[in-house]
């Protein structure tokens, strides 16, 4: 019997004993710091020539490890290994695949603490945001174990006099996963176990940035007693690996989240069929943000700027769901402004190791280089009022930047920056606020404070995103609570943590006979 589903809980760091715990993982990890992780291909563990190397955003003298990395050779043997595993695991009961994914969660659970300390070297994440994506990793497949077997059930067909009918769901095949590096865990852990859990076989390749994390999962699952071929760890460049598997006539679909420019790129790659290919293939992705806080003159004003500050520095706004636009309506602008400031220049930014530490460094040295590169541009489009230049050297920090009086259609005000920059915008009034909220091409998440019922509710029907909060932040989903995914160019909306998700990697077979 398989107890309702719940959320995970957080680890409380208030309590001496679990911040001593912490504090000692840590220090066990950074023990193992440097380590060779190989490919995974059939269960089999492959060295090849080529490593990628990982090292700790917020302190780059530390090499967090290296992970082989697969060429166009083992992309083709993971193809067949996972053709090769198909039809078993396809044919598994549902409960069946399901259990793995709980024994996996089990074993997640049971390593909380030390998968947390590995996103904070790997990944540069606060402990809160660790133990959260590592909370969200054992959602996932606690949730969609479930789903698995709640959508094995025979569906429901309109009686049909002398036919005996029958439809259901059957898997896909071999699908392609290509998750990011900004919930290195989580989203890696759903958008694998996901179509896993539904039968199909996969392709996994890993973030570059977090290629550790990807191996700590492998190990997990293995542990759990993955059978071989059913996941291949493929880490690799996305230039030469990637765009082989996208393209690849016996791939049959492509899981991805990350950037919009990837994502259009994979679409494009996908439509176009190669010889021997006998299907048109799915793509799921899931891309970026420019995501808004709406506050209007009713609102709690100090809930506002407290919510804008953590959705827009949380993990150094490296969220597609992250706040970088703050629309303030005029008769509040320069109160909440004010607000947003002081709470900014509050925050404790430094080694994600230390307790109590709220802001990091960014991803790596592209991120570091194009945030930088858009604080220029935005010291042109409006007003630094907070930050503004880089942080500690001994890693890729950057001072959390707001700059006030921006232009809505500002190349800041437009374009995904994916750091901690936010762009503050003045509106005439709400009208205008929520018109400038849907001013972009995208349509992820947002935010509205306001105490007014009747505009909460015209937010509710005219703000254009898949995840719309109001009163709270616009971070932070949860599995199950807030199925996740946007409009637009956001993506093609898979709702992640949902009912709906698994639907993505499944196909619906009739069958009728005659009596
Ligand atoms: N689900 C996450 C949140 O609500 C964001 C996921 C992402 O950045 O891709 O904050």
């Amino acid at each position: 019997m398989v107890p309702e589903f719940r959320n995970d809980p957080m680890i409380d760091f208030s309590v001496p004993e679990n911040r001593r715990a912490m504090e000692e993982t840590l220090a066990r990890v950074r023990g193992e710091l440097g380590r060779e992780y190989p490919l995974v291909i059939g269960g089999q563990k492959v060295w090849t020539g080529g490593r990628i190397r990982s090292i700790n955003p917020s302190n780059n003298r530390e090499l967090v490890g290296l992970v082989a990395k697969a060429t166009a050779r083992e992309a083709e043997q993971a193809l067949e290994a996972a053709w090769d595993a198909f039809p078993q695991w396809s044919a598994m009961t549902a409960p069946a695949r399901a259990r793995l994914l709980f024994k996996a969660a089990a074993i997640m659970r049971r390593r909380k603490m030390e998968l947390s300390a590995w996103e904070v070297v790997e990944a540069g994440k606060t402990w809160d945001e660790a133990v959260g994506d590592v909370n969200e990793a054992i959602d996932f497949m606690e949730y969609y174990g479930r789903e698995a077997i709640r959508l094995a059930e025979p569906h429901e067909l309109t009686p049909f006099p002398g036919e005996e009918t029958e439809a259901f769901w059957i898997p896909l095949g071999v699908g392609v996963i290509i998750p990011p590096w900004n919930f290195p865990l989580a989203i890696l852990t759903g958008m694998t176990t996901g179509p896993v859990a539904a039968g199909n076989t996969v392709i996994l390749k890993p973030a570059s940035a977090t290629p550790v994390i990807g191996a700590k999962f492998m190990e997990v699952m293995e542990e759990a007693g993955l059978p071989p071929g059913v996941i291949n760890f493929l880490p690799g460049s996305g230039g030469e690996i990637g765009d082989f598997l996208v393209s690849h006539p016996r791939t049959r679909f492509i899981s991805f989240t990350g950037s919009m420019e990837v994502g259009l790129r994979i679409n494009q790659l996908a439509a176009e069929p190669h010889e021997g290919q006998i299907w048109v293939k799915r793509v799921v992705a899931e891309m970026g943000g420019k995501d808004a806080i709406v506050v209007d003159e009713t609102a709690d004003l100090d809930a506002a700027a407290e919510g804008i500050v953590a959705s827009a520095f949380g993990y150094q706004g490296q969220k597609c769901s992250a706040c970088s636009r703050a629309i303030l309506v005029d008769a509040v602008y320069d109160q909440v402004l004010a607000k947003i400031v002081e709470r900014t220049r509050a925050l404790r930014v430094g080694d994600p190791a230390a307790a109590g530490t709220q802001v990091a460094a960014v991803i790596d040295q592209a991120a570091y280089e194009k945030i930088l590169s858009y604080i220029e541009i935005g010291k042109q489009e409006g007003r630094v009022v907070a930050g503004g230049e880089k942080g500690d050297e001994t890693g890729f920090f950057i001072q959390p930047t707001v700059i006030a009086d921006v232009n809505p259609n500002a190349r800041i005000a437009q374009e995904e920056i994916f750091g901690p920059v936010l762009a503050v915008i003045r509106a005439r009034d709400y009208d205008d606020a929520l018109r400038i909220a849907n001013g972009t091409m995208y349509g992820l998440t947002g935010s509205v404070y306001s105490r007014d019922r009747v505009r909460l509710e015209r937010a509710r029907r005219e703000f254009h995103v898949g995840n719309l909060y109001f009163n709270r932040k616009c971070t932070g989903s949860l599995v199950g609570v807030h199925p996740f995914g946007g409009f637009n160019m956001s993506g093609t909306d898979a709702k992640t943590g949902s009912h709906e998700y698994l639907l993505n990697f499944l196909q619906a077979k009739a069958v009728s006979e005659k009596l």
